[in-house]
């Protein structure tokens, strides 16, 4: 049955029972495994190494840094770094070096960050998050510190655990788990921000989420829980923004008065400030109908995706595909060697399933459901044209990639690929204008 909800949003099959309930796996940390760091950030930008091969290193020691922001990267294990090895690379989508370290599995910790407490200065919280080294766990990946810097007019954190995506569940799991945190996390946030309240908002539904977190609200009066529809894509910051504050801004939140963070970040936040050490795992769901037994697994950041889904018993047949990510916004990759890198929440793996595209119809799904408000068929007929000035004027940049638009075309036309394609060439495009 197909409900539509609203222009721009529409209620998905989430198939989460896959994974919600499963026994967590915890890989641990073993000596002789290695883990991987690109050295590429998710904008191409270089990321400086500051490690060489046979040097010694130990947990949540400096090992490189971003070039573009400052973002310093932490060792998850203690033991030696390797020759750096060419692996694919979500961040790039392609093969590209990366910098290997091999556990010796002693855990050897390095001297702590500097720390805060929840009576700390804006300034002081400001600093550690930025050395914290996070960047949003909930897929984007942005550093998280850019929000914190200065804000202005500022009335609430958002904290989103929608997980709107379907198959996902991270955030299911580690917000009932990880309630202090959570709560802890929200209380810095709020400080460094200047927010005075704190929504955390998550889908009806979650009844176990909502429940564990409203029974620690006692000691914290200025955070409450937001139940918000289920639909698609009730995660993106602006269909959240608007559907809790009936606001819409142009460029950012902030222009909302709103600074939001996604739930795994705001509670990494919440441990990493407090304890002085940075995040050296994190919970990535392993599910879809190409997995033998899909649930969360805990892992070092940078292990490789082959060995999750090794430990949730392989795959379910031989043709599948491997998605980092969920299955609307990930795009499939064609080898299982690449790392988990912070902001991957998922691996989603399906059975191939092979449609043949139609005709288009001149239905108008793809238009009525956009949430950006854009044309798809418009846009795609605008690439096969090559008609570049077309593009820029249905103002294709302002596409999310959403996945929204192939999901709802009766014909099975790829819209969303060609959405990506006609990206590619607009901003091409765009900067020969600028020369
Ligand atoms: S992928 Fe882009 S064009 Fe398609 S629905 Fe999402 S935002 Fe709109
Ligand atoms: S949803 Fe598909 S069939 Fe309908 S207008 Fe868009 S491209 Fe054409």
């Amino acid at each position: 049955m197909i409900l539509f909800r609203s222009v721009g949003r529409r209620h998905l099959d989430g198939h989460k029972e896959l994974s919600k309930h499963s026994e967590i796996i915890n890989l641990g940390s073993k000596k002789g495994s290695k883990v991987y760091f690109p050295t590429m950030a998710p904008n191409a930008s270089a990321i400086k190494v500051l490690v060489n091969p046979g040097d010694k290193v130990t947990v949540g020691q400096k090992i490189a840094e971003r070039t573009d922001f400052y973002v310093p990267i932490y060792s998850p294990v203690s033991g030696v770094v390797l020759e750096q090895e060419n692996l694919f690379s979500t961040n790039v989508n392609r093969p590209i070096k990366h910098i290997v370290i091999e556990n010796d599995g002693l855990d050897t910790p390095s001297d702590p960050l500097k720390t805060v407490t929840l009576d700390s200065t804006k300034e002081e919280i400001f600093a550690a998050i930025k050395e914290a080294g996070l960047v949003g766990l909930g897929g984007a990946g942005f550093p998280t510190y850019v929000k914190y810097n200065n804000p202005q007019g500022i009335h609430t954190l958002l904290v989103n655990g929608v997980e709107c995506e379907p198959f996902l569940t991270t955030d299911f799991v580690t917000m009932q788990k990880e309630v202090d945190a959570l709560l802890n996390g929200c209380e810095l946030l709020m400080k460094a921000s200047g927010a005075s309240k704190a929504i955390i908002a998550i889908k009806v539904h979650k009844e176990e989420v909502r429940d564990a977190i409203k029974a620690k609200l006692d000691t914290h009066p200025n955070v409450t829980v937001k139940e918000v529809p289920d639909v698609y894509p009730m995660g993106w910051e602006r269909t959240l923004i608007k559907e809790v504050f009936h606001k819409e801004y142009d460029r950012l939140p902030a222009e909302a008065g709103v600074v939001i963070n996604n739930g795994q970040t705001v509670i990494s936040l919440g441990k990493v400030l407090l304890t002085g050490k940075p995040i050296t795992e994190r919970t990535i769901t392993v599910s879809g109908d190409g997995i033998k037994n899909p649930t969360n697994v805990v892992c070092k950041i940078g292990t490789q995706a082959k060995e999750l889904i090794e430990a949730c018993g392989g795959l379910a047949c031989e043709d599948v595909n491997l998605i980092p990510g969920g299955p609307m916004c990930g795009k499939a990759v064609n080898n299982d060697v690449f790392p988990i890198t912070m902001p991957m929440g998922s691996l989603t793996i399906l059975k191939v399933k092979t449609y043949v595209e139609e005709p288009c119809l001149r239905c108008g799904s793809c238009t009525n459901h956009c949430p950006s408000g854009l044309q798809p068929v418009e846009i795609r007929r605008a690439l096969k044209a090559k008609d570049y000035e077309r593009m820029i004027k249905l103002n294709v940049m302002s596409c999310v990639e959403c996945g929204m638009c192939s999901y709802c075309c009766p014909s099975r036309i790829e819209l969303t690929d060609a959405m990506r394609n006609a990206k590619t060439v607009t901003k091409f495009k765009l900067s020969q204008m600028k020369k």
